[in-house]
């Protein structure tokens, strides 16, 4: 690394402050991969472009006031981070969750860019949502908040501007509700939104979109790295959320064998295979406690949260093949990276955003793991929601082989344009770098065209 890149990160990180710490992990990570492009082209120095990219274009903050069921005034913060449109509309999900700041948001808005960007689709990059915590809420209090949160909301969005999707804590429900009240306020029946259910707007397969997409990239990096594919082999995932479920699903489909699944209270393993139908019962629609599941399948081990030892994440420690870490960022750490690399783990592939530490990551990449990063990995269901996007815009219904044809397309360019790049800028095998350099290219070069 050059002494300029150097002091460029030492400046961002003298106006770091604590809140913020997660954005600064996310940019760190691009600075460092992008220093081979920035060395062989001085235009993106000339512009301005790194000093330009890590400001967002405008930070939304506003109040949300909803009544409770017992007739109380609740107050939440709710978010939109206009990140960059240089490629096309803001797009990015909306997460609502007691975790959310504005550095969160910042983070997640930061790497929907270069994510974005991978995709070869005219979306540009945001986030947003909410410190309101859908858990123990009845469903009429749901529609409330998801009511008031878009009475602010619509007044910065739009299908051209700014496109919200779903993501922690928003789901087809949510969407729905805030659906409705943006028709409601505007009068206007347009594509503001994806991830709707499929009676109003919504594609086929968006809410598989992001967990097929890991894996149909998996196979495509196992393809391409010369490994074995997943087919009959033991695979290891971590969340139980909407990403998690349909990895696991499609790992299931393509002859994998699926033996764990977590969430916030604790982790399941089931040697004989992950119960996909239970799994969904549990935590489609109403998000139960993974904990009932050994109430059908007492063979299978249930680890509370509280039972992790030394800080390690109980799914990590079990012998897999590939490993999919699908849950939230930074839940995989250099403790767990090293068990998965002692076990002979051969792949792991980020479906959650950021869900390795920079330490584990580092190891993944020194011991020759075949390492998805989650801007490339998880991009399917960005891509998937561009697809809802150009439906809505031409009042079209694809069908789900069309979707299903074109994700598996994308998430397989994807593969090979990270692959190509980082062989490119010398970095063979490093989809880290590969990631970054290619998706960081796109916008930049797209940035100096468009003007200051
Ligand atoms: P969901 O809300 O559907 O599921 C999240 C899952 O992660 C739940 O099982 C939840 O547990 C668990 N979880 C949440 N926070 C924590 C935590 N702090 N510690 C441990 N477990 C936690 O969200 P998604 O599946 O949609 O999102 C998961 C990840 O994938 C996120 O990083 C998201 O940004 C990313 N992503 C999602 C996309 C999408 O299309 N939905 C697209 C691209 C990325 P519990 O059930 O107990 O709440």
């Amino acid at each position: 690394m050059t002494d300029g890149l150097k002091s460029e990160i030492k400046s961002f990180e003298d106006v770091n402050c604590a809140e913020e710490k997660i954005f600064y992990q996310a940019m760190e990570e691009v600075i460092l991969s992008i220093a081979p492009l920035l060395e062989s082209d001085s235009r993106y120095k000339e512009y301005a472009i790194l000093e330009r990219l890590v400001v967002p274009d405008r930070i939304i903050k506003f109040k949300v006031t909803w009544l409770d069921d017992n007739n109380h005034i609740r107050v939440n913060t709710g978010y939109r981070v206009q990140f960059n449109n240089t490629l096309g509309p803001y797009k990015g999900g909306l997460r609502f969750h007691p975790s959310v700041t504005e550095g969160v948001l910042k983070f997640l808005g930061f790497e929907q860019i270069f994510k974005n960007s991978l995709t070869g689709l005219p979306i540009g990059g945001g986030k947003g949502g909410s410190d309101f915590d859908p858990k123990g809420k009845s469903d009429f209090e749901i529609m409330k908040f998801c009511t008031a949160f878009m009475t602010e909301l619509h007044k910065y969005i739009g299908p051209r501007i700014d496109v919200p999707a779903g993501d922690i804590g928003v789901g087809a429900r949510e969407i729905g509700y805030l659906f409705g009240q943006y028709k409601k306020i505007t009068s206007s029946y347009e594509g503001v939104l994806t991830g709707k259910p499929y009676t109003f707007g919504g594609s086929f397969m968006r809410p598989e979109a992001t967990g097929y997409g890991v894996v149909y990239f998996t196979e495509a990096m196992l393809a391409y790295e010369k490994k074995d594919s997943l087919d009959g082999k033991i695979c290891t995932v971590s969340g139980a959320g909407n990403v998690a479920i349909h990895t696991i699903e499609k790992l299931l489909q393509i002859g994998a064998i699926v033996v764990t699944c977590s969430d916030s209270q604790g982790s399941v393993y089931d040697s004989r295979g992950i119960d996909i139908e239970l799994l969904k019962s549990i935590k489609v629609g109403r998000r139960g406690s993974l904990k009932e599941y050994i109430d059908t399948h007492n063979e299978a081990e249930y680890t509370p949260v509280g039972e992790y030892e030394d800080g390690a994440h109980p799914v990590w420690n079990i012998p897999c093949y590939a490993a999919f870490p699908c849950a939230t960022q930074n839940e995989l750490t250099e403790i767990d990276a090293q068990s998965l690399i002692s076990n002979g783990c051969v792949s792991v592939s980020e479906g959650a955003n950021m869900p390795s530490t920079p330490e584990a990551t580092a190891l993944f990449l020194q011991h020759g793991i075949c390492f998805a990063p989650a801007k490339a990995a998880n991009a399917g269901g960005v891509a998937v929601s561009e697809f809802e996007m150009s439906q809505n815009a031409s009042m079209q219904k694809w069908g789900f082989e069309r979707v299903d044809t074109k994700l598996k397309e994308t998430m397989e360019q994807i593969c090979k344009r990270v692959a190509l790049t980082a062989k490119d800028y010398g970095v063979e095998n490093n989809y880290v770098d590969g990631a970054n350099i290619a998706g960081f290219k796109r916008v930049a070069d797209a940035m100096i065209i468009e003007g200051i």
